[in-house]
């Protein structure tokens, strides 16, 4: 028997057409750890906005982050918040950490079809990252939080509105996500999914962040997105 883990052939994905990648933590590993400060600027945000301190403030976002999907739907929901500022205020980071990454480039240009970011977070900030590693031309469009009407994966309805906005046909379509939830979804609408994991760990993930091998929605596993995608060139 296969184990998930091991390198695809190249006829698993040859009927994929339509290459959509989650962004953070998938284009570029997690030990960049790029997220750490946007989750800081989120954490300060949630502190500013209440009146918290910073511990009750990280408990309260990561509260609303398990429960709704990001720290910004909890906020929405419980608090009424104008989104577009809190998005602001959250991506303003510096993507010096993120390198040039050219074998990556040279493999998502070489993937026959059409190719998208489907991400959490803003335009603004894939758009930076993206450019940042050096990728950016490969991807026909960004699809964010805002053309999600801010209902994030892994809800199901905003998956619907990505392939019907980009007409993806979704069994010539493969997902790469590093979170395992958001790929229960894209399974069920006939993708194949991949879940890139940590190379280096380098910091506890939450439980409900790990896959384990009850997970029937996950395709493949691999902490190297680069050789997966040379695996089936
Ligand atoms: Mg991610």
């Amino acid at each position: 028997m296969n184990d998930k883990t091991d390198l695809p052939s190249k006829s698993d994905f040859s009927h994929v057409s339509e290459w959509v990648f989650d962004l953070d933590n998938t284009l570029y590993p997690h030990h960049i750890d790029l997220f750490a400060q946007i989750d800081r600027n989120m954490t300060a945000y949630v502190a500013d906005l209440l009146d918290l301190g910073p511990e009750d403030a990280r408990k309260l976002q990561k509260q609303y982050y398990h429960d709704h999907g990001t720290t910004l739907r909890g906020l929405m929901h419980h608090h009424n918040i104008d989104p577009a500022g809190f998005l602001d205020a959250a991506h303003k980071i510096d993507y010096s950490p993120l390198p040039v990454d050219e074998s990556l480039s040279a493999v998502i240009k070489a993937l026959p079809g059409r190719k998208f970011i489907f991400t959490n977070g803003t335009v603004k900030h894939a758009e930076a990252a993206a450019k940042a590693l050096g990728i950016l031309d490969h991807f026909e469009d960004i699809f964010d939080i805002v053309a999600a009407d801010y209902v994030p994966k892994p809800a199901g309805q905003t998956y619907d509105k990505f392939a019907s906005l980009h007409r993806v046909t979704t069994n010539k379509a493969a997902m790469f996500e590093d979170l395992p939830r958001n790929l229960i979804a894209p399974k069920l609408l006939g993708m194949k999914t991949v879940l890139i994991v940590p190379s280096v760990v380098d910091q506890p993930l939450e439980r409900w962040e790990i896959a384990d091998d009850n997970d029937e929605h996950i395709d493949y596993v691999t902490s190297d997105l680069t050789g997966f995608l040379k695996a089936i060139l």
